[in-house]
């Protein structure tokens, strides 16, 4: 197995303990794939447990945009720590959710009035969904429990969640009749930076026709879809299928929790569009990747619908809702993203990435390279084997996680131009050894 192999350098990385009882995201008990010990993080850095210092390309999926050890997010946490790290949402309230509530309308479109705080992304889609039900509902459309969705999106791994990420990446098979069947229709074709092809639309517009009766709400990752392929779709598609959908009393849901908080070189993915949801989730960035935290935030419309209306009340709550430390280190990310010139910093690795990575384009393994915002994907013609791409990545000292044929990076916006550098380089000798 790969983790015993004796020439692996990095092999006194991992750990026994953890190989025999602990289960990471996507992986087998059995024939885990080698996980490398952490022994701190600073900056774009991830020190490992021998010293070993690897270039951070992935934002711990989305989430670490300031890079690590932050001193004002650390400030933020140790001062509301010492205050109170929890207190129950139900009946309670507090300075931290107030404070971030309003940093966030500040910035969210004006439409968007009333937010959920909830505990993380795969809930706050959970919410929004059960919110979309509970809108129809109270409109006495309670046969509108359905949902429509492009292919190849990815919402989170909980139940609901899991129904409307794409099938086949989804491996909704495996989970048969216990899954809802959601409406699927194809994914745009049309690319961000490429010419609009009025055919994208066509099949939301006959899904809609023939089942948007039984259809509470339309969900979809707004421009980027994240894990469920790295896909960057062209924005003239959200207004089509928003104007589909309000002609329809079908609610619009905006998933903004991998491309929130200025990761396509927008504050929010819905501004490339200028569309505004009924309810967006925000989630992943919102605490600099400090501690999970996510928010539903939805219309007045369907707030007040949903408010009422029988049961006069939205059916969700939380534990942790509104957890007073979560939202105090939220409050502190989002005023330093607002406060660091995320724009300028976010336009500047996309610059490089675009100049750093085209040669992949010359690559035979290589099938496309994109670029959106600080965002990198060289998609590969064939499936990359994880192991062996996972250790040469960090033996060039740069962390980077492929899945399947992407291989693709997502820096935090802190990364100076020589260690994004390293990184482009980094992608391209591994990718051209493949
Ligand atoms: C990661 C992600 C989720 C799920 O968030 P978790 O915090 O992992 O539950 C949902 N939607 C999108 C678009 C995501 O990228």
């Amino acid at each position: 197995m790969n983790c015993d192999n004796s020439t692996d350098r990095f092999a006194i990385l991992t750990d026994a303990f953890d190989r025999e009882h602990l289960w990471h995201p996507y992986t087998s008990t059995t024939h885990p794939l080698p996980a490398y010990r952490v022994k701190s993080a600073e900056g774009c850095r991830i020190i490992l447990a021998d010293g070993t210092e690897l270039i951070e390309g992935m934002s711990s999926w989305w989430c670490a945009v300031h890079g690590y050890n932050n001193p004002v997010l650390n400030r933020a946490a140790k001062e509301q720590i010492d205050r109170m790290s929890h207190v129950m949402f139900g009946g309670l309230t507090h300075g931290p959710a107030i404070e971030l509530g309003k940093l966030l309308l500040g910035i969210l479109p004006p439409e968007l009035t009333h937010i959920f705080y909830a505990d993380s992304g795969s809930v706050a889609v959970e919410v929004a969904m059960k919110m979309a039900v509970q809108y129809q509902y109270a409109r006495g459309l309670a046969s509108r429990t359905n949902f429509v969705t492009i292919r190849s999106g990815y919402h989170g791994d909980t139940w609901n969640a899991m129904s409307v990420c794409d099938p086949v990446t989804g491996m909704h098979g495996i989970f048969g009749t216990a899954l809802p069947v959601r409406h699927f229709v194809p994914q745009p074709r049309s690319r961000f930076d490429g010419r609009w092809d009025p055919e994208d639309i066509v099949p939301l517009k006959d899904t809609l026709e023939r089942y948007g009766d039984g259809i509470a709400a339309l969900i979809l990752e707004p421009v980027v879809q994240g894990a469920g392929g790295m896909w960057f779709y062209h924005p003239r598609y959200l207004e089509e299928a928003s104007r589909l959908c309000r002609e329809r009393g079908i609610l619009v849901i905006f998933d903004e929790i991998a491309t929130g908080f200025g990761r396509t070189g927008k504050l929010f993915a819905y501004e490339h569009a200028g569309t505004v949801p009924d309810i967006m989730c925000i989630g992943k960035a919102l605490t600099g990747g400090y501690m999970t935290m996510s928010a539903v935030i939805a219309s007045d419309k369907v707030a007040d619908t949903v408010s009422d209306n029988y049961p006069y009340a939205f059916m969700h709550g939380p534990t942790f809702m509104g957890n007073p430390l979560a939202c105090a280190v939220a409050r502190a990310s989002v005023q330093l993203l607002m406060d660091s010139g995320w724009e300028a910093k976010v336009g500047a690795i996309e610059m490089q990435l675009k100049r750093e990575l085209a040669p992949a384009r010359e690559y035979p393994q290589v099938a496309d390279v994109r670029v959106l915002g600080a965002i990198g994907v060289i998609e590969m013609k064939n499936p990359v084997d994880m192991a062996t791409v996972q250790r040469r990545f960090v033996e060039e000292g740069v962390w980077v996680r492929p899945f399947g044929r992407l291989v693709y990076v997502m820096p935090p916006f802190i990364i100076t131009s020589s260690e994004l550098s390293r990184l482009t380089s980094a992608l391209l000798r591994v990718v051209s050894e493949q």
